[in-house]
C-alpha cells in the first residue's frame, strides 16, 4: 500500500495533519501530493474562505477574455430583455438551458409574447404554453405561474416598474436609487431571496449579450448559482468550518447556512478575480461555464473534454489543452471526497434556490 498524503497546516483544514491512505504507486514510499495551506481569514457563519486556493485558481484564469455573445433576439432588444427577465424569474431547480430555449422559441414563433397578454395568462394557459419549459419533476407550476405573471405585469401599462424601452435606449446605472437592481427589488419575485440570485442572473444575462449598457459596470453583483457553489466547494476555495466535508453540501433545509455559503463564494470570487487580473463579472461568466461543463454534478471531467451539450468558449477550452482549467491546481482532482461534493438543495422549500 502506498500513500498519498493530505496535510492540513491549521486546525481549520481538512483534519489536523490529516492523512488519507489510498492505493498508491510505490510500495516503499510516501508521496505528499499536496499541502493544504490553510490561512483562513474570512468566515461566513459556518463557511470559511481559503485565500491561497482562491489565488491558485485565479492564476489559472489569467489572460482569459471571453468574446461578446450575440443574443438570438438581438434585433429585438426589448423582446430579448423581456424573455431574459421572465426566464430568470421562474428559474429555480430546473434546467436553465431547457427553460430559456423554450422561452426563446415562444418569443420568436408566436408573435404573442407581449407583457399585456402574458400578464393575464391563466394557470391553464401558462401550463399549456410554458409547461414544457420545465423538467418533468417540477411540481410547482402554480407558483411559477404566479412569478411569471407578476413579472409580466412589471412591464405592462403606464404604471409599469420596468420601462424597457427607456432602459435599453441609453446607458443605465446598476446600483443606487435609480439603478436596475433597485428597480428589480420592487418586484417580489426578484427580492424574495436574501442574496437576490434571480436578479443577479438576469442582469448577468443582459450584460453577457450587451442588451443593457451599464454606467457602473464595477457594480455588477456576481450571480452565485448552484453550479458555482459546487465549483467553489470542490476547488477548496470555500470550506466548512473545521474542514468538515460530511453533511454540509448535501444537507437540506438550512437556509441560513446556504445564504452564508453564497456570501462566502461571492467574496471568494472577488479574491479569485484579483488573482486572475479580471473583473468579477468576467470571472463569474468564465467560472459558470467551467462549472456546468467540466465540473459536472455527477461526474467531474477534470481531464476534459467539456460537455458537448454545454460547450465552453474556445478561450476556456484551449487554455489548458482541453482539460478543466483548474486541473493543475484543484484539490478536487485528486480527492474523490472533494470531487463528490454537491451544492445544497433547497428548492422544495423556496422558489429561488
Ligand atoms: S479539476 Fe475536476 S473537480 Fe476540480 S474544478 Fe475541474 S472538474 Fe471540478
Amino acid at each position: 500500500m502506498a500513500l498519498d498524503v493530505w496535510i492540513s497546516t491549521t486546525p481549520h483544514g481538512f483534519g489536523p495533519a490529516g492523512i488519507a491512505w489510498v492505493p498508491g504507486t510505490s510500495p516503499a514510499g510516501y508521496c505528499i501530493t499536496r499541502v493544504w495551506r490553510s490561512e483562513t481569514i474570512d468566515t461566513f457563519a459556518d463557511w470559511q474562505i481559503q485565500r491561497s486556493c482562491c489565488r491558485e485558481q485565479g492564476e489559472a484564469l489569467r489572460g482569459m477574455t471571453l468574446p461578446a455573445e450575440r443574443h438570438p433576439l438581438a434585433d429585438q432588444p426589448a423582446l430579448a430583455f423581456l424573455v431574459e427577465c421572465l426566464a430568470a424569474a421562474v428559474c429555480h431547480s430546473t434546467n436553465w438551458d431547457r427553460l430559456r430555449a423554450h422561452m426563446l422559441r415562444r418569443a420568436d414563433d408566436s408573435g404573442t409574447f407581449t407583457p399585456g397578454r402574458l400578464a393575464y395568462l391563466t394557470l391553464e394557459g401558462f401550463v399549456r404554453e410554458f409547461g414544457a419549459a420545465f423538467s418533468p419533476d417540477v411540481t410547482d407550476l402554480a407558483r411559477r405561474h404566479d412569478l411569471f405573471t407578476e413579472v409580466a405585469h412589471a412591464f405592462d401599462g403606464p404604471a409599469r416598474s420596468l420601462d424597457v424601452e427607456s432602459l435599453i435606449a441609453r446607458p443605465q446605472p446598476l446600483a443606487g436609487p435609480a439603478g436596475l437592481y433597485g428597480m428589480l427589488d420592487k418586484i417580489p419575485a426578484f427580492r424574495a431571496d436574501p442574496q437576490r440570485k434571480k436578479a443577479r442572473v438576469f442582469v448577468q444575462q443582459l450584460l453577457r449579450f450587451e442588451i443593457l449598457r451599464p454606467l457602473d459596470p464595477d457594480e455588477l453583483r456576481p450571480a452565485i448559482e448552484h453550479h458555482l457553489l459546487r465549483l467553489y466547494l470542490r476547488t477548496g476555495r470555500v470550506i466548512r468550518e473545521g474542514g468538515r466535508l460530511d453533511a454540509g453540501p448535501e444537507a437540506e433545509g438550512d437556509l441560513d447556512s446556504l445564504t452564508a455559503l453564497r456570501a462566502a463564494v461571492e467574496q471568494a470570487m472577488h479574491y479569485t478575480a484579483t488573482a486572475a487580473g479580471l473583473t468579477v463579472g468576467a470571472v463569474n461568466e468564465i467560472e459558470w461555464q467551467i462549472a456546468r461543463s467540466y465540473c459536472d454534478r455527477d461526474r467531474p471531467r477534470c481531464t476534459g473534454p467539456a460537455r458537448p451539450d454545454k460547450p465552453v468558449a474556445d478561450v476556456i477550452a484551449d487554455a489548458h489543452a482541453g482539460t478543466c482549467p483548474f486541473a493543475a491546481t484543484c484539490p478536487g482532482r485528486h480527492d474523490s471526497t472533494l470531487a463528490r461534493l454537491r451544492e445544497p438543495q433547497l428548492a422544495s422549500q423556496h422558489a429561488f434556490y
